[in-house]
């Protein structure tokens, strides 16, 4: 095929493709994942990764060749990098087979997300597109019948039949009725016979590339005539409002990030079993301190100097710290704030082991107030309060009180009114 022939089909191609058609609702879905993988990221302390997706349309317009983009699809086991993204062979066919079964729609496109970086394609990108074609390209029947009038004609087989070639080996079958516009011999008296053949396959996808500040998508189209591609960017894309509410539920979408992508799952997995293993310590750091508390409140030998006290405070803090940094990953808010319920549950049941003996605290601390030669005599070594300096046993006492009642105020104002 010469140029001005290519040139031609070229034309008509384009004119049958464009505008991309997407709805809002695929555009927006777009944009809202590319922000939620940033989020994602930085809540797991990692750079803005890349995202790869497919866009979908249903069946039925992907068959007839010309598809809106209707859904966004979050690609399965893919790889992701700061200016790279890939989907794993494994990927694409759990991905395919989801699709299909479980959405009952069809892949016409490819589209990834750049993070923060501007949308554009970059040579890569144009090399991920070339295969992308050949995997999920939409064909097309477009007919031609202009470019090939003063063409030369030859004589060849085709799939055993013998068939008419207009061009050079690159060109296509043409049909027969186009040969009235040709001055051509009787084809019937060479005795072959024409294959009906009316039509140009043109294969072609769409890609589309986002990014998380955002920027209005970057489009790309690729298509094939033959062995010959042909690339478009910026080709221009028109948003089709088919109805569907623009909602996002993020809870899923985030899901569905933490589980398909590669590297943001593992780091999210380790993550998530340091939390686990951080709240195992502090569960038994409580029941540490419940035990020192118990066994302290029994009448004690007087032998022991140790005072518990400052190790239960050092505890306690120490799982509060534990609380604070669960909270600092963004990405796993629900998970970290299950966590925190757990170990609110936990510090309150020490505050309720604590409560039962509070009249005894109090009783003890007023002993302590009034510097009562009986107060030795209680002879508790209660978290130090055993010991002789008045001052610690006073902070050690109004430390366990004041803990006991923010978690029971209720107890608290029963106090103060007697
Ligand atoms: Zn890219």
């Amino acid at each position: 095929m010469d140029d001005s022939q290519f040139e031609n089909i070229e034309q008509k191609v384009e004119s049958m493709i464009s505008p991309i058609l997407i709805t809002r609702y695929a555009r927006a879905k777009g944009d809202y994942i590319a922000s939620r993988v940033k989020k994602i990221c930085k809540g797991l302390d990692l750079p803005t990764y890349e995202i790869a997706f497919y866009l979908l349309s249903t069946k039925e317009e992907a068959k007839r060749g010309r598809p809106v983009i209707r859904d966004i699809y979050i690609a399965q086991e893919q790889e992701v990098w700061p200016d790279y993204c890939a989907i794993s062979g494994e990927g694409d066919i759990m991905s395919i087979r989801d699709i299909r079964d479980n959405l009952d729609k069809r892949i016409v496109g490819w589209g990834h997300s750049h993070g923060d970086i501007p949308v554009c394609f970059s040579s890569r990108d144009r090399r991920t597109f070339d295969n992308f074609l050949v995997d999920y390209g939409m064909f097309i029947d477009a007919e031609f019948d202009k470019s090939t009038k003063e063409k030369s004609i030859s004589f060849i087989e085709h799939k055993g039949k013998k068939c008419i070639r207009v061009g050079d080996d690159k060109s296509f079958l043409i049909h027969s009725n186009l040969f009235n516009l040709f001055s051509l011999p009787d084809v019937e008296r060479f005795g072959f016979s024409v294959i009906e053949h009316s039509e140009v396959n043109v294969q072609y996808t769409y890609a589309m590339v986002f990014n998380a500040v955002n920027q209005t998508p970057y489009t790309m189209v690729i298509y094939g005539i033959g062995d010959e591609t042909r690339i478009i960017e910026n080709m221009p894309f028109e948003e089709v409002d088919d109805g569907t509410k623009i909602r996002f539920d993020g809870k899923s979408i985030d899901a569905a990030i933490r589980e398909r992508v590669v590297q943001i799952r593992e780091r999210s997995d380790s993550i998530r079993s340091k939390m686990d293993k951080d709240y195992e310590d502090l569960r038994r750091l409580i029941d540490e301190s419940i035990e020192i508390i118990d066994s302290n409140f029994v009448v004690g030998d007087g032998k022991s100097h140790y005072s518990p006290l400052k190790t239960v405070r050092d505890r306690l803090k120490s799982a509060e710290e534990i609380k604070d940094n669960f909270l600092d990953g963004q990405f796993l808010q629900e998970e970290a704030e299950e966590i925190y319920r757990r170990i609110d549950e936990d510090i309150k049941d020490l505050a309720g082991h604590l409560l039962g003996k509070r009249a005894y605290l109090d009783m003890i601390l007023k002993s302590i107030n009034k510097k009562e030669a009986t107060a030795p005599s209680i002879s508790l070594p209660l978290l130090g309060i055993r010991s002789r300096n008045w001052k610690a046993r006073k902070e050690a006492c109004e430390y366990l009180i004041q803990f006991v009642d923010s978690y029971h105020p209720d107890i608290h104002g029963k106090k103060d009114g007697t």
